[in-house]
């Protein structure tokens, strides 16, 4: 793969970043974005813009074909069974609110428990937390250990005849531990409990077959699948979608409204209320496209080989201390340096033109577990390259040379 022919189709490296070239290694946080869908976005308001799913004109016809055409895009990239098992959210965020507003209203009493992980980013225990609140639910959580692993035992003994729902991450946003997913689903399956997967930092590097890892639920962010801002996708298995209730109301989502009563639509109208992010769902497809045109499979296979690279290279590093160490690891490395503050260690970084995040990255119940407030986090994308890493590792020399001597 040519990483220098992908990377200059992304308009943002074209900048330097104070007068240096830019050394992007925040896509955990948010990708970059290919010039294909910014051209899509501008295009599609530029001469194609309508509303969609309502009028009768042809502009509106036009945009509704083109959003529908993106979930059937994103139908085929996970292998759904289903186009209407795709809802649109605004990020995996509101997807698992969802989730945890519709499932939990349905069929969360006082007492039931939820069983999640000590790695779960936020946004897959807040709004547990707020069923626990409302409803009495209990939240468990299954075990990380030292290596930043989640076994299959530690969620097997937490599960009792009052689990309702296990939800659990792909990949670990910190420790970039990849979970047993197929184990932790057969789990389930056996005692009958569905299981949701956060799939943020799943979704953008590894291949995704829903229907083989037989989930009841996972949540994605296009944000961080070189896709726009603003939107993200609820995968649901069919046989949710009837169960459970709508989300939102408003228009759009409704089938028939009466003074004394109001009917639904099926999925996905009914889960998706008002208007979505029209341009930014019809920009989606391209960055789909453009996943596919270089191939998930050399997606993963180039970050493995970057990741692996960073990691030897900073394990070298005498004063950095890498975070976890797991055995199936995504694009991630997070780290401390002794003396520093992840805090000065970016903000030394970014004179270096070097991007990286600082901070519990949402995740507060891990760096609790790890006795550290923050920690610094390198995230790959398919434009970053060994060159990169090399940058990152000078400029934590510097850092070092800055605070320890
Ligand atoms: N889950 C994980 C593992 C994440 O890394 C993130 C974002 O970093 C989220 C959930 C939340 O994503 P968003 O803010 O796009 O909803």
């Amino acid at each position: 793969m040519d990483i220098k022919e992908i990377k200059s189709k992304f308009p943002i490296f074209i900048n330097k970043a104070k007068g240096k070239k830019l050394v992007y290694l925040d896509s955990a946080n948010s990708s970059q974005k290919p010039k294909v869908l910014i051209d899509r976005i501008s295009n599609f308001y530029s001469k194609e813009f309508s509303n969609v799913g309502r009028s009768m004109h042809s502009l509106a016809v036009t945009a509704t074909n083109r959003f529908e055409e993106t979930r059937d895009l994103i139908k085929k990239f996970i292998n759904a069974k289903f186009r209407e098992e795709i809802i649109f959210t605004k990020n995996a965020t509101e997807g698992i609110n969802l989730i945890a507003t519709t499932y939990g209203e349905k069929f969360i009493k006082d007492q039931d428990e939820i069983i999640i992980t000590e790695l779960e980013h936020h946004a897959n225990y807040v709004p547990w937390h707020f069923l626990r609140k409302r409803k009495g639910a209990v939240i468990k959580f299954a075990e990380c250990d030292k290596h930043g692993e989640v076994s299959i035992d530690s969620i097997k003994k937490l599960i009792t005849n009052k689990t309702k729902l296990i939800a659990v991450t792909h990949v670990s946003n910190v420790t970039g531990t990849i979970l047993p997913l197929n184990k932790i689903i057969d789990l389930a399956k056996t005692k009958k409990i569905p299981v949701l997967i956060d799939g943020c930092q799943g979704a953008p590097h590894l291949k995704l077959d829903v229907q083989k890892l037989d989930c009841d639920f996972y949540v994605m962010s296009c944000h961080k699948m070189y896709g726009p801002t603003g939107v993200g996708v609820l995968y649901a298995k069919k046989k949710w979608l009837d169960e459970l209730p709508p989300y939102q109301g408003g228009g759009g989502m409704i089938d028939e409204v009466k003074k004394d009563d109001i009917s639904y639509p099926e999925s996905p109208t009914k889960f998706e209320a008002g208007t979505l992010q029209t341009a930014e769902i019809v920009g989606f497809a391209e960055s789909i496209r453009f996943i596919e045109n270089i191939g998930m499979k050399n997606i993963t296979e180039h970050e493995k080989e970057i990741t692996e690279y960073g990691l030897e290279k900073l394990k070298k590093n005498n004063s950095v201390s890498i975070i976890g160490d797991p055995k199936e690891r995504g694009a991630i490395i997070s780290f401390t340096i002794k003396g520093i503050h992840p805090h000065d260690i970016a903000t030394i970084l970014d004179d270096d033109g070097v991007a990286i995040r600082a901070g519990h990255h949402c995740c507060q119940i891990l760096h609790d577990k790890m006795g550290i407030p923050a920690t610094a986090r390198a995230s790959l994308g398919i434009y970053n390259s060994k060159e990169d890493i090399d940058i990152l590792n000078e400029s934590i020399n510097k850092c070092n040379k800055v605070f320890n001597n």
